[in-house]
């Protein structure tokens, strides 16, 4: 248990994934339903889980992101006093419903207009949705800003930085290095990636994630995700953002300063420290994570990407330049891409080629005049370009 006050009212966009699952087991080592009101939870398909969930949290408002599971969760929730909603309007509710702490943890675009939501009333926004920043990242911050919360950083990388990175000494900044673990294919040739399965590229060496997450992880393009969203958490230039493959996972990120020096945070691969730095911040509390021991660990072990296996990391330093919508017509054509692998429709390596050809199709408009429509409306349209590509290669 902590000695200091951690946020009371509590709401978790996706409670049902891998995130919110770990956000709920690090609150109930602090006393779960005892200490915390958990004003929403939200989930899709999974409702049986999510009800469970609300009835050990004794949560007040739940919501399912699929209409057509409406009546299982109110079944399944039947006999409590538990508020049940569905769609897209309910999940935006739940954002706005009054919590101090808000873990969004949506997988995608979803995640985006429900967040939106919590950082407008003011809410504190725990970060795991890589989209709110790769996708609306000037327009997100200046949201977060004006409602007043703290925006705290959950992706392990950014939480290491987030821990490292003393703001007096931004200025001195000479570089954040992002690691990586390198995937499953770290020593695949190219050849030997065309023809890997969604199976095998969701199963990640070190981190235990969502399917989506993990695949990208096998790509490298959720580390393109990542340079992108530090770009914009740390107002850094792309060209100070460094990657750098360390497959044991210890050392979650550096920062480099301009007299040589380098702090890292380091730590077994587990997503409930961050989720607990996000939940405590300044604060740090107890958690029911292995400790690291350097001596049995004995080695860490560093190499360069390799950007022609994975694209993925020149492409997002390309959208980086880019600027504006860039990052949102990456995000786009990106998830396009990894539904197609994930449904057997292309090859492994067809993702970045996609993913390139739409961002040298469509121009990424800059500009003080970009607004959430103007988000959605280049996200629709980078998808339909992005499904063309996909037909064409089916
Ligand atoms: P999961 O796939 O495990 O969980 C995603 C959550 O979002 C589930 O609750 C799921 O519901 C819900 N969901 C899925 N689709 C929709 C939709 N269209 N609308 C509303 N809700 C939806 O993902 P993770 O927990 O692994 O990741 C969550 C986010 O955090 C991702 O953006 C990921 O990139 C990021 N992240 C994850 C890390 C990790 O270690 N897992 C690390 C850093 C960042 P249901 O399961 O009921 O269908």
């Amino acid at each position: 248990m902590s000695n200091f006050d951690l946020p009371k009212k509590i709401s978790i966009l996706g409670a049902t994934g891998s995130i919110g699952k770990n956000t709920l087991d690090v609150l109930a080592h602090h006393g779960g339903a005892d200490n915390f009101d958990i004003i929403a939870l939200t989930g899709m398909s999974n409702v049986e889980l999510l009800s469970q969930q609300a009835k050990e949290f004794n949560a007040k408002f739940v919501v399912t992101a699929d209409e057509a599971k409406y009546s299982e969760l109110k079944d399944l929730l039947a006999g409590t006093d538990i508020e049940v909603g569905a769609g897209r309007k309910a999940l935006i509710e739940a954002g706005k419903r009054d919590s101090d702490w808000v873990m969004a943890a949506i997988v995608g675009m979803a995640g985006l207009a429900p967040t939106i939501a919590a950082a407008e009333r003011g809410a504190d926004i725990a970060l795991a949705n890589k989209e709110c920043l790769v996708s609306a990242g000037t327009l997100f911050k200046s949201i977060v800003e004006k409602g007043g919360g703290k925006l705290l950083p959950v992706d392990s990388e950014h939480s290491a930085i987030f821990q490292v990175l003393n703001r007096k000494h931004a200025p001195s900044l000479d570089k954040i290095i992002l690691t990586a673990s390198g995937g499953p294919y770290r020593s695949f040739t190219r050849s030997q990636m065309a023809n890997v399965t969604p199976i095998s590229a969701a199963a990640h060496p070190k981190w235990s994630m969502g399917t989506k997450i993990s695949i990208d992880s096998a790509s490298m393009f959720n580390k393109a995700l990542e340079m992108i969203e530090a770009m914009h958490l740390f107002d850094t230039h792309p060209d100070k953002i460094d990657v750098v493959v360390h497959p044991q996972s210890i050392i979650h990120s550096l920062v480099s300063y301009c007299d040589g020096s380098v702090l890292a945070q380091l730590g077994e691969p587990d997503m409930r420290t961050a989720i607990g730095y996000a939940l405590a911040y300044p604060n740090r509390i107890d958690l029911p994570v292995e400790k690291l021991d350097l001596v049995k660990l004995a080695q860490l072990d560093f190499e360069a990407p390799d950007e022609e296996k994975f694209p993925s990391l020149r492409l997002a330093r390309q959208s980086m330049k880019a600027g504006g919508l860039s990052g949102a017509i990456f995000n786009a054509s990106k998830e396009v891409a990894l539904d197609a692998f994930i449904d057997g429709k292309i090859g492994f390596l067809k993702m970045a080629d996609i993913v390139e050809d739409v961002l040298a199709k469509i121009p990424a408009k800059n500009g003080s005049d970009i607004d959430i429509q103007t988000i959605y409306n280049i996200d629709v349209t980078a998808r339909e370009e992005a499904q063309l590509a996909v037909n064409k290669l089916a």
